[in-house]
């Protein structure tokens, strides 16, 4: 479903993508981690092309950028539909409602019916277990619950495949389950996931395939029982060591 080949991100002089090759196929999970600065953010927003790469490819159900030609405004279109994104802080809209965050997306970007839309986004804000919350502010809201609605979010623009940007760093540890059961959720109902974390449990429990990357490069990619207990690369060793 995803597949990325030799992808390169500079900003300026800084190399921070060395030639990523990843492939990601229909409802799997991939969990990235790494040490910070390893680019893990900037690959997330090179796939919804947040980031525009330096050079490389990027196939997304058979749909090609070709980062090494000028960007076609309906590629970027089509990258950004079928991709949500859920961010560390939530980023949601301050002055708008749980249920009118929601909205936002498919209204604006999508042109849809506000009735429609307003439908579709109670039914989403259920499904993540905010059914009493529709009108409350996200001030009004703990960071649990923030980012739940950030997952609704992204979710409304019924996306093929969801990339999860460290959603439950910033959240208070007795907050983090809630969000990863969210998650866990609809990787069950098998939505393609691309998930950069630092929760091992989750990733081993939900995981198809782990990638460790440091440096800009993907190091090591293995199941989750086979990265954890029998790690081939001694960077991953080193990593796992300071977080196991
Ligand atoms: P990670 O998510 O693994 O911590 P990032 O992708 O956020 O890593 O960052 C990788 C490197 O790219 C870091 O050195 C960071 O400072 C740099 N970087 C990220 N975004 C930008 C930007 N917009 N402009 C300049 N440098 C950036
Ligand atoms: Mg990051």
């Amino acid at each position: 479903m995803i597949s990325i080949k030799g992808l390169y991100k500079k900003f300026g002089e800084l190399e921070v993508l060395k030639g990523i090759d990843l492939e990601v196929n229909n409802g799997e999970v991939v969990v990235i981690i790494g040490p910070s600065g390893s680019g893990k953010t900037t690959l997330l927003r090179c796939l919804n092309i947040l980031e525009v790469p330096t050079a490389g490819t990027i196939i997304l159900e058979g749909h090609k950028a070709d980062f090494s030609m000028p960007l076609k405004k309906k590629d970027v279109d089509y990258f950004k539909k079928k991709s949500g994104m859920v961010f560390q802080h939530y980023n949601l809209f301050p002055h708008k409602t749980a249920l009118e965050n929601v909205m936002e997306g498919p209204v604006i970007v999508k042109k849809e019916a506000k009735e429609v839309a307003r439908k579709k986004a109670g039914q989403l804000l259920t499904k993540v277990g905010l059914s009493d919350k529709f009108d409350f502010y996200p001030h009004q809201l703990s960071g649990g619950q923030q980012q739940r609605v950030g997952i609704a979010r992204a979710l409304a623009m019924e996306p093929k495949v969801m990339l999860f940007d460290e959603p439950t760093s910033a959240l208070d540890p007795e907050l983090v389950g809630e969000v990863l059961q969210v998650m866990k959720d609809l990787a069950n109902e098998g939505m393609t996931m691309v998930v950069v974390t630092h929760e091992m449990r989750f990733a081993k429990d939900v995981a198809d395939v782990v990638i460790f990357m440091d440096d800009g490069k993907v190091i090591e990619r293995d199941k989750p029982s086979e990265m954890f207990k029998n790690p081939k690369e001694e960077r991953t060793r080193q990593f796992l060591n300071l977080l196991l």
